[in-house]
């Protein structure tokens, strides 16, 4: 049976390399019709922290990972404590005394060659002549994370460690632990590092950001999910956007990369917007929803839902993130439009009151007011002022939106409907905008 385990430290929040560890665990497991051990690593108990494990289980159900069990180690010390004391027994361990008389259990390491085979990396060789005695129980009682690690995965029987590049040189510290305590060794892989865009370590400015904060920045777990998985693994003819049911049909770990991986947000942004492209729009709605109470774009009791839903599928083409729609659409929820002033001083400078009157007598004599009659409307009207399109089309979206960008500007006016488009341009006609 495959069993897989994911094992953050609660010392900070789950980051891109945690999700991205947690996600070839999760897929792999999967693919083998395996279990999913979560295992909580909260030995230092003055780094570990209960808000940390709250936003990392949060976090993994936001991504979609199911565990099948979840493990602490803060409450298995007595289990480590037993096999310290087993290793003393044989002679594999010693104690070793503080100035303070506290005592400490430190394992014997034999000059050794040590092979790993590592399904990702191959075969890694390590000469164990120049590992130095390891602690396994600091004097404080706690074990250290390479023997606790051990016996908890021999424990659980975990079959295959999938993990960061970053504790390869841990992994022959304990294999000898394995090896002196009896156990079977599990199998390895270890996923390549992920470096900034900058070509160092990922870090705050590239990318190195708790996955709470990507969710609330307005990624979506399945495109972030299926950007970290392009991060270390090419799918079959290098599709880049992929189901996970469809990566867990085609997923190998002996096919993940072994050349580190470059984050990239631009390319989690394209990826994003491909998502929200085709994501069901009530999805959004509950996405959204909060925030558009809190901005008060809509009450806090009922509201128009039908209408909200057409505008989210109006923006819905252009969004990067889930909460650009929060700046983008203000204008269809405030009275009062934000009005970006560089826009007014480009394009609301110069006295445009008889077109835009001229414009609204128009539009309030269309029998029908709808997309198509209203671009009529227009190029009729500015065929008859004897002007150019661009003339009238730019101060008329600044006047109605605040802005110079946005959805096409006659679904805009469909929207926002006759009676609001009237009062913006005669606002905007009076300098009252
Ligand atoms: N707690 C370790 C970490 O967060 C786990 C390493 C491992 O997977 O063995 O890095």
């Amino acid at each position: 049976m495959v069993r897989v385990r994911f094992a953050p430290s609660p010392t900070g929040n789950l980051h891109i390399g945690g999700a991205r560890t947690a996600l070839f665990n999760w897929v792999f497991t999967q693919s083998q019709k395996g279990e999913f051990v979560l295992r909580i690593e909260d030995t230092d108990q003055e780094r570990s922290k209960k808000e940390f494990v709250d936003e990392i289980l949060f976090s993994l159900q936001w991504l979609g990972f199911k565990w099948d069990e979840i493990h602490y180690q803060s409450k298995r010390f007595d289990i480590y404590r037993a096999y310290a004391d087993k290793l003393l027994k044989e002679g594999k361990a010693y104690i070793e005394r503080s100035a303070e008389g506290k005592e400490a259990v430190i394992f014997k390491v034999t000059p050794q060659k040590i092979q790993v085979s590592d399904i990702i990396r191959g075969n890694i060789e390590f000469d164990a002549s120049t590992i130095k005695d390891q602690v396994l129980i600091k004097s404080d009682g706690t074990p250290t994370y390479n023997f606790a690690c051990v016996v908890d995965d021999a424990l659980m029987k975990i079959s295959h460690i999938i993990r960061g590049d970053d504790h390869i040189s841990n992994t022959p510290k304990q294999v000898l632990f394995y090896q002196a305590m009896g156990f079977d060794l599990p199998k390895f892989a270890h996923l390549p590092l992920i470096m900034g865009i900058d070509g160092g370590r990922l870090s705050k400015r590239t990318g190195a950001t708790a996955i709470s904060d990507y969710r609330k920045m307005g990624y979506l777990s399945e495109a972030l999910v299926n950007y970290l998985l392009l991060l270390s693994w090419a799918p079959d003819a290098n599709q880049v956007l992929i189901s996970m049911p469809e990566a867990i049909k085609q997923f190998e770990l002996k096919n993940v990369n072994k050349t580190s991986a470059t984050f990239d947000i631009k390319k989690l942004d394209w990826i994003n917007n491909q998502y929200l492209k085709n994501a069901d729009p009530e999805k959004l709605l509950f996405d959204l929803l909060p925030q558009l109470k809190e901005k008060k774009y809509i009450g806090q009791g009922d509201f128009d839902k039908e209408y909200v839903l057409k505008i989210i599928k109006l923006f819905q083409p252009r969004l990067a993130h889930v909460n650009d729609f929060l700046d983008w659409a203000d204008f269809f929820f405030l009275d009062q439009i934000n009005l970006d002033s560089v826009a007014r001083e480009k394009y609301l400078a110069t006295n445009l009151s008889k077109e835009f009157k001229f414009f609204i007598q128009a539009l309030e004599g269309l029998k029908e007011f709808n997309v198509e009659n209203i671009e009529q409307c227009f190029r009729e009207s500015v065929a008859k002022l004897n002007l150019e399109a661009k003339v009238l089309i730019h101060p008329i979206r600044v006047a109605l939106t605040g802005k110079t960008i946005g959805p096409g500007l006659f679904e805009v006016i469909y929207y926002l409907g006759l009676q609001r488009v009237r009062d913006r341009l005669l606002k905007s006609m009076e300098g009252r905008l």
